[in-house]
């Protein structure tokens, strides 16, 4: 699965760059929500100053090349532009993914060595929030050890978001450059199992930051539950990737050529299971979705991207049974406004939202979650939760959102964990 949408050529960059105006008060600025400097990369890009875009943008942002692909930014920087009022906005995404793309194939990166200051810190999980932890605490001086549960740094990165949206050498080449900051990646360690939070203490961590995210995928409740053929979409995803990578074989993706999919959710999960199922050469693929087309969580790149891949969209579908024959599923009852109607399918992608595994929390005292499974975290220090020196960030503390939105809650955890880092010096302890 190539890269569906090719990224911009140096000539396509800078002429799209030259169309900035530069505004006294950067709206775009304002939309993004780590608030990285627009004008002032999209001035730099505009003279050819590469480096120095670059250097901009590494002032608010560890995954530039992530975001420039991932992020939606059409609700964002981009919806943002004053010039998007009239239809004509800055492509800042595809400039931001140039200007990284670019950096790791000239290898610009100049980082200065850093001083270490003193301060241990042990990030747990290395998505978006732990990337971004891990990063900024680094590029402060701090020393930080990265504990990830998969073979590989990245997270949804890796192993949800699918190869023809976000390459996995892209995601490669970004923890390699927050590696070449001086983090220390541990792969294959699940924390809660492997080792606990109390060892990672005993180990001389001084601080230790949570950001595992949302693992656990959720199920609906209709009867028909327990038929072949009913999968849960993070999983086809996963499988995908693993297939990809050479690690499975093809039999072992639950989505074969000729089968009829119905999807049942209307979020960027969805649109990437049933974008995916049509690569694996579905033959019919379906998205049931309870509620209007206003209310759709996804994207509208990636919704646009699936209306142009054929998917068939059942708006005000609300499903209310699997059905089938002989243990397998055969079809989805639906609730539509013509009332009761069956999709039939052989296959049935749940994609409805996932919440946060107990890992940690079951084997760590002290660490108060709510009835959702979520972290409660304070504001003083940012992020620290109810038990002392542990911090949480990103989806497991505000439910599944988005790259830029855990990034950014993690960039003011990164700031709360290094004030109680020298508060403790201070401290003498
Ligand atoms: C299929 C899919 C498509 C998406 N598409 C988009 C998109 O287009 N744009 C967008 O902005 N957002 C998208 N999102 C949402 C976005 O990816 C998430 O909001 C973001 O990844 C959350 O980051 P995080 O770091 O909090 O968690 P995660 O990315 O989930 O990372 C958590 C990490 O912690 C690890 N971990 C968990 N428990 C442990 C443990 N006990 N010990 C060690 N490691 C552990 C996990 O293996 C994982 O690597 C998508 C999500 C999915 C699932
Ligand atoms: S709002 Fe648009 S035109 Fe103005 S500085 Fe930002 S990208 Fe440039």
């Amino acid at each position: 699965m190539e890269e569906e949408i090719k990224g911009y050529t140096m000539q396509e960059a800078i002429s799209e760059a030259r169309r900035c105006l530069n505004c006294p008060k950067p709206m775009c600025r304002t939309g993004c929500p780590i608030e990285n400097d627009i004008p002032a990369f999209n001035h730099a890009v505009s003279l050819g100053n590469f480096g120095e875009a670059r250097s901009i943008i590494a002032q608010r942002s560890n995954l530039p090349a992530i975001c420039g692909r991932v992020c939606p930014h059409e609700n964002q920087c981009e919806g943002h532009c004053v010039l998007s009022k009239a239809g004509k906005g800055i492509k800042i995404g595809m400039i931001e993914r140039f200007i990284a793309d670019f950096d790791t194939e000239m290898n610009l990166n100049r980082e200065k060595k850093i001083e270490k200051i003193g301060g241990k810190v042990a990030v747990i999980g290395s998505g978006p929030a732990g990337l971004t932890v891990a990063g900024d605490l680094a590029r402060k001086g701090y020393e930080v050890v990265v504990y990830e549960g998969e073979s590989e740094p990245g997270g949804v990165l890796l192993y949800g978001i699918p190869e023809f949206r976000l390459p996995k050498d892209v995601v490669r080449n970004t923890t390699k450059k927050i590696a070449d900051l001086g983090v220390q990646f541990v792969t294959n360690t699940m924390i809660g199992t492997d080792i606990t939070v109390d060892e990672l203490f005993k180990n001389g961590f001084d601080a230790i930051f949570i950001g595992t995210g949302t693992a656990l995928a959720k199920s609906l409740d209709i009867p028909g539950g327990d038929l072949r053929g009913i999968i849960q979409s993070n999983y086809l995803l996963r499988m995908v990737r693993l297939y990809q990578d050479g690690n499975v074989d093809k039999s072992e993706v639950p989505i074969e050529e000729g089968d009829n999919v119905v999807v049942i959710g209307a979020g960027n999960v969805a649109m990437d299971a049933c974008r995916t199922a049509i690569r694996m050469k579905a033959k019919s693929v379906t998205v049931a979705y309870r509620k209007t087309v206003e209310f759709m969580r996804a994207a509208k790149a990636e919704y646009d991207g699936a209306i142009s891949d054929g998917v068939d969209f059942k708006w005000e579908h609300a499903p209310i049974e699997y059905v089938g024959e002989n243990g397998i599923v055969t079809g989805l009852k639906c609730q539509s406004p013509n009332g009761e109607v069956i999709l039939p399918a052989n296959k049935i992608l749940i994609a409805i939202g996932s919440r946060p595994a107990a890992r940690i929390v079951s084997s760590t005292e002290g660490i108060d979650v709510d009835e959702g499974g979520y972290v409660v975290t304070k504001q003083k220090p940012y992020g620290m939760t109810t038990r002392r020196g542990i911090f949480a960030g990103g989806d497991v503390v505000h439910k599944p959102a988005t790259v830029v939105l855990a990034m950014r809650e993690a960039k003011k955890v990164a700031v709360g964990i290094s004030e109680f880092l020298e508060a403790k010096k201070l401290l003498g302890e």
